[in-house]
């Protein structure tokens, strides 16, 4: 029988062991939330959000447990799991108190005695999900998805299988009905039958281009909906009027929380001429105080990435750039020790045609771009087939905000990191994908728009 292995990446010991299920196990998984669905969604909001309120209550509780689940799997540094696992609560807490009056119908003005336009669910939806915010990316894509009547598959990343079985677990002892969500483990192949069977109506992805590409294919061929969250290779413009201490604070965090494996973190930092020298300088001193290790312990900073090959993969490209004439200014080469370490790492005077530039680099890695005046650094930013995040670090707000409905980009923040919050939508144009999470956007994304009409 086949297997999926999760690898603790700080130590490279294996952890678990789980047997993949077969096409016809997947098969009945899917009927039996399609049977599920029938009833599901003619339950009420009210229903539905007790359970979601319970879901949040067993993820405050059990926080713990949970983020050291994530640790142990991804390497993610404790605190960061705890916060991860906290915002899973309050994503279930926001549908759960929001989705009655996010997908209210809406009486619309025609010839007809009534007319409206209603929100109904579509039925079993497959999320293709990864491993850098192994509860959040799902809770995120379920939380929604349950409140609007929907049921889900799962297919989770493999070396964070753990997870998606905790998630599994989690939702049935929230009192959800048996077979609402479920996990699929299977291995990427066995996905186009998922994606092709009449029960599945809509498929939703966050990870990487390639597999968006590979199943956005598949779910067109078959006339599915999809939700495609790829990767991002976010540029933040850095100003002259900034207060250079904050934006270096920005700078460091942005660029090395998660161990650097996040969409929306800060990938490119493009400087203008007239601070560049002091700004790397300082960045430079800060990203070297912290303190790379054991993803357990508290005070580290930097954990190892996910897994070894993608450590390896980050590290050529780290070493292509550098060829391509960027400077290794810190950083850059593989630590003698277990795991899958990278050290916080800097490329400076990096430009368009290199590597750190026109490709992303999803971990402890910033790419420095120098801009001749503001104009340049727009262009810079604007310069890539990615459009996810995008950001602003100005003493000036509304100079900020004019560059920000500028910048070719789903989120453009002004003097602050790119988050994702449940009130507003998120995702990403160009290479980065397509539709949107959260808010009231997300929710109706797995909705049907539907008219009535009254005559
Ligand atoms: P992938 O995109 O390969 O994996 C994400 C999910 O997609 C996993 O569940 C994976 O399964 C599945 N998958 C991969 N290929 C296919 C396919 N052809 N058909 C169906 N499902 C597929 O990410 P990686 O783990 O390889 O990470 C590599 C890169 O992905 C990163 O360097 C980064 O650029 C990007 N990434 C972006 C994320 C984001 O938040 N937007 C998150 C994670 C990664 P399995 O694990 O079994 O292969």
């Amino acid at each position: 029988m086949e297997t999926t292995k999760t690898i603790n990446p700080a130590t490279g010991e294996e952890i678990a062991s789980y047997d993949r299920i077969t096409a016809d196990e997947a098969k009945e998984k899917i009927a039996k939330a399609n049977k599920v669905f029938q009833s599901w969604k003619n339950e009420s909001f009210e229903k539905r959000a007790k359970l979601m309120h319970k879901l949040a209550d067993i993820l405050e509780n059990n926080t713990d447990k949970y983020a050291t689940l994530a640790t142990q799997e991804m390497g993610k540094i404790i605190g960061q799991s705890r916060g991860e696992v906290e915002k899973c609560a309050r994503i279930c807490r926001y549908y759960a108190d929001n989705a009655a009056s996010l997908l209210e119908n809406r009486s619309v003005e025609t010839e007809a005695s009534k007319s409206y336009v209603t929100f109904q669910p579509l039925g079993v939806l497959l999320a293709v999900m990864p491993w850098n915010f192994p509860f959040y990316q799902v809770i995120r894509f379920a939380a929604p998805a349950l409140m609007a009547g929907n049921t889900c598959v799962l297919k989770h990343a493999s070396n964070v299988q753990g997870c998606a079985f905790a998630l599994e677990e989690m939702i049935e002892k929230a009192g959800f009905p048996k077979g609402i969500f479920a996990n699929l483990n299977i291995s990427s192949d066995a996905v186009e039958e998922v994606i092709e069977n009449e029960h599945v109506k809509a498929v939703t992805l966050t990870g990487s281009e390639p597999a968006g590409r590979s199943v956005a294919a598949i779910a067109g061929k078959n006339l599915k909906k999809t939700v495609m969250e790829l990767g991002g290779s976010d540029a933040y413009i850095i100003l002259e009027d900034v207060d250079l201490e904050e934006a270096t604070d920005l700078a460091v965090f942005g660029r090395l929380q998660n161990n650097g494996q996040t969409c929306i973190a800060a990938k490119r930092f493009v400087v203008v001429d007239k601070i560049y020298d002091d700004f790397l300088e300082m960045f430079t001193e800060k990203m070297q105080a912290k303190k790379m290790g054991e993803p357990m312990d508290e005070d580290t900073f930097l954990g190892p990435m996910a897994r070894a090959d993608l450590r390896d993969e980050l590290h050529d490209q780290v070493e292509k750039t550098v060829i391509q004439g960027a400077r290794l200014v810190i950083g850059g080469k593989i630590p003698k020790q277990k795991g899958a370490y990278y050290p916080a790492t800097i490329l400076a005077e990096v430009e368009p045609g290199m590597e750190g530039f026109d490709n992303e680099l999803f971990g402890p890695v910033a790419s420095v771009i120098k801009a001749k005046n503001e104009a340049h650094a727009i262009e810079l930013a604007n310069n890539s087939t990615f459009g996810l995040g995008s950001g602003v670090i100005t003493g000036d707000k509304d100079r900020g905000e004019k560059i920000a409905l500028q910048l070719e980009a789903g989120n453009s923040f002004v003097n602050k990191l790119v988050v994702s919050d449940p009130r507003l939508p998120f995702g990403g144009i160009k290479n980065s994908g397509y539709g949107r999470e959260l808010s009231g956007y997300g929710i109706r994304e797995f909705t049907n728009t539907k008219s009535i009409w009254i005559d």
